[in-house]
């Protein structure tokens, strides 16, 4: 009968909200998610789950799931059969593709899909469309780690691996919230904390771990890289430096010398608007510590000078030998459950499956033969390009898998011109997110409780994703809409489940060389993995980097943020995330109880701005900058400076991303979300 204890299986899978990748088991009657386990003694998280992954499932059977493909007509979406909506789809691309070629069609891909449907996306756009226009939302988080962490390291991976962060002696932590974006990491640097390990944060705001911290550095936002090269400055000055790891293992350390000797102390104090004593302690604490492992996120990454933030990162760690080495290393915590392996899948415009790029004339062949198809060479357009060639008319279609740019991407406002402008748009996704709304056709799929595949979380361990329950309604799985459309554009596949697609993706990936569903089962597998009989490598760049034999210094001069308060926008303006939401919600916003928490948008700032411009507590106020306006509740806390705002970027009220500036590293793309101008006053 229904309901007995005996009725409840177990299926083990991994969580699908952050890159932490923690192993769960969900409860099963039936098709019913009944409750949620952790997995005991497991690498990512022994046992643990944090709020969202313990409560958070309710939106796997939401009556506000995706059942039926959609096709909108004369401004309103009317259901359709699969076999009608994926007609239209094909009729629309194939004669796109030949009045304007391949170079017409642009592809999100995307993080919250599995390796083996990122895969698939990407050569959908590549082998069956015959463009390198394939991006996902890692342009918004840590492109500029893959970009900076390639060209120093050879990797733009974390280094080591999430157990071994309790056993660190010092943690430097800057620009991550790391209890509140990565619980279960965050857990571990409380387990370390309480070993006696010490703690350094660098934040523009007091977030839970700087309450706990030996020294709490309160910068201004967008100044990460003066911090650290005043760090390296007193290192060198004070010859704490590892001299030996910096003469056998790096290069150009005469370059990084010459470029801190500027950044004193007290030049360093007031660009930061720290205390010079402070910063001359950090970087005696981080030099002398006997294992010291640096973590960071978006507050590194998310600056038009991103990528020369996260390669100083990289250079402060060189220059005292951290890299290589057991609880040490440059840890970038990534976002979403699968933004590493989007990327290691060549959901990238420069890079095909395991970071093999475009560019070589090697690896187009390669890909040629293997796909048996001629490929194009051209690197592609980037996400936050893309939007910009719709309006320029280069782009007349666009081909989003489960992203949302309309809540996610900077500047709002220009993206939802964009995406109406943009001639045939299709959406795949599990609900009917903004971005979906905007959508021609929307196809729907399903969520990660009904697919198997693989994720790849922060740490690089590759790990399975085991359906529980079969696809809701009439959604279909992912990759088999990818093959669909791809058979409809003249190219076939012969691929029947997730399991043969990873066989392809071994055999053309070497870092996922050896991977495979048999060897990956208990507790995955980290890449590189080179072949069949390889362990996986917990620790990178333990002998010689990837890059080849030495790592090199890059030094970066301090270039402030694009734009800087003035007095039409007096305050900096800078956004984040919550313990209790998931990025743009399409997920935790279905879950009642997370939105009971916290439910609305608001804004954070100083008490004695508060005082100034007489906003009290809990008051709805207008934030705006030069691209936009919002209505939302006032935070008043002094956990913030003067000066500055701070905003949740989750929500659709009062949504933080009208306001932000688009403006780009000029190396990664990605957008300075982390800080513009704007202002505040009473309604
Ligand atoms: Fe899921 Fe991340 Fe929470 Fe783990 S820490 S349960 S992976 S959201």
């Amino acid at each position: 009968g229904k309901g007995r204890a005996w009725d409840i299986t177990k299926v083990r899978t991994t969580c699908p909200y952050c890159g932490v990748g923690c192993q769960m088991y969900l409860h099963m009657k039936g098709d019913d998610i009944v409750g949620i386990s952790a997995v005991e003694g497991t690498k990512a998280n022994d046992g643990r789950l944090c709020v969202k992954g313990r409560y958070g499932y309710d939106f796997v059977r939401s009556n506000d799931r995706l059942k039926t493909p959609l096709i909108k007509e004369n401004g309103v979406f009317r259901e359709a059969s699969w076999e009608e909506a994926l007609t239209l789809i094909l009729d629309k691309m194939n004669a796109i593709k030949k009045e304007s070629g391949p170079d017409a069609f642009a592809g999100l891909s995307s993080a919250r899909c599995t390796n083996e449907e990122n895969y698939i996306f990407q050569k959908m756009m590549r082998a069956a469309i015959g463009t390198n226009n394939v991006d996902h939302c890692a342009r918004l988080c840590h492109a500029s780690t893959v970009a900076g962490l390639a060209t120093t390291l050879g990797s733009g991976a974390m280094t080591n691996t999430i157990d071994e962060v309790k056993d660190s002696d010092l943690y430097f932590i800057i620009g991550s919230n790391t209890t509140e974006t990565h619980p279960v990491i965050g857990m571990n640097v409380r387990q370390g904390l309480n070993k006696g390990a010490k703690l350094i944060v660098a934040e523009p705001r007091e977030i839970p771990l700087a309450k706990q911290a030996d020294l709490f550095l309160q910068i201004k936002p967008g100044t990460n890289i003066p911090l650290l090269n005043g760090m390296m400055h007193v290192i060198i000055k004070e010859d704490l430096l590892d001299k030996e790891y910096v003469n056998s293992r790096t290069e150009g350390f005469e370059e990084l010398k010459e470029v801190v000797k500027e950044y004193t102390p007290e030049v360093v104090a007031r660009i930061c608007g720290i205390d010079s004593n402070d910063l001359v302690k950090a970087a005696k604490m981080y030099a002398t510590a006997p294992t010291a492992s640096i973590l960071y996120a978006m507050g590194v990454t998310q600056h038009s000078s991103g990528t020369e933030g996260v390669m100083s990162v990289s250079n402060m760690a060189l220059l005292c030998g951290n890299i290589g080495k057991y609880a040490c290393g440059v840890n970038p915590l990534r976002g979403q459950n699968n933004v590493q392996g989007a990327c290691d899948m060549g959901a990238l415009p420069t890079d095909f499956p395991g970071y093999q790029k475009v560019a070589n004339p090697d690896v187009i062949k390669k890909f040629e033969k293997a796909w048996g198809v001629s490929l194009s060479d051209k690197k592609g357009l980037t996400a936050t390009e893309m939007f910009e060639a719709i309006l320029e008319k280069e782009i007349r279609c666009l081909y989003i898998m489960g992203e949302n740019p309309m809540v996610s991407d900077p500047d709002s406002n220009h993206v939802e011109h964009s995406l109406k402008e943009c001639e045939f748009v299709v959406v795949q996704d599990i609900f009917m997110t903004e971005t979906a709304q905007l959508a021609d056709v929307v196809l729907p799929a399903t969520s990660f409780a009904e697919k198997n595949g693989t994720f790849t979380n922060t740490e690089r361990r590759v790990q399975l994703v085991n359906a529980a329950m079969k696809p809701i309604g009439d959604t279909r799985l992912d990759y088999e809409i990818l093959i669909d459309v791809m058979k409809g554009l003249g190219y076939e596949n012969s691929f029947t489940n997730s399991a043969e697609i990873l066989e392809e993706i071994a055999s053309v990936t070497p870092s996922y060389g050896g991977m495979s569903i048999d060897k990956i089962q208990e507790d995955g597998i980290q890449w590189p993995c080179l072949d069949k009989d390889h362990p996986g490598t917990p620790i990178l760049h333990t002998e010689k980097f990837s890059r080849g034999e030495k790592a090199i210094f890059k030094p970066a001069t301090y270039r402030p943020a694009e734009e800087q308060p003035d007095e039409e926008y007096p305050f900096i303006f800078t956004t984040g995330r919550i313990l209790y939401h998931y990025h743009t919600r399409t997920m935790t916003g279905k879950v009642d109880g997370l939105n009971k928490l916290s439910g609305h948008s608001y804004v954070e700032m100083n008490p004695e701005d508060a005082a100034n411009l007489g906003i009290a507590q809990g008051e709805i106020v207008e934030v705006s900058s030069r691209r936009g306006k919002v209505n939302v509740e006032a935070h008043v806390t002094d956990t913030i400076e003067k000066g500055v705002l701070f905003m949740p970027f989750h929500f659709e009220d009062g949504k933080a991303n009208l306001l932000t500036n688009a403006a780009l590293d000029p190396i990664a793309k990605i957008p300075e979300l982390k800080v513009c101008a704007a202002t505040v006053k009473k309604n």
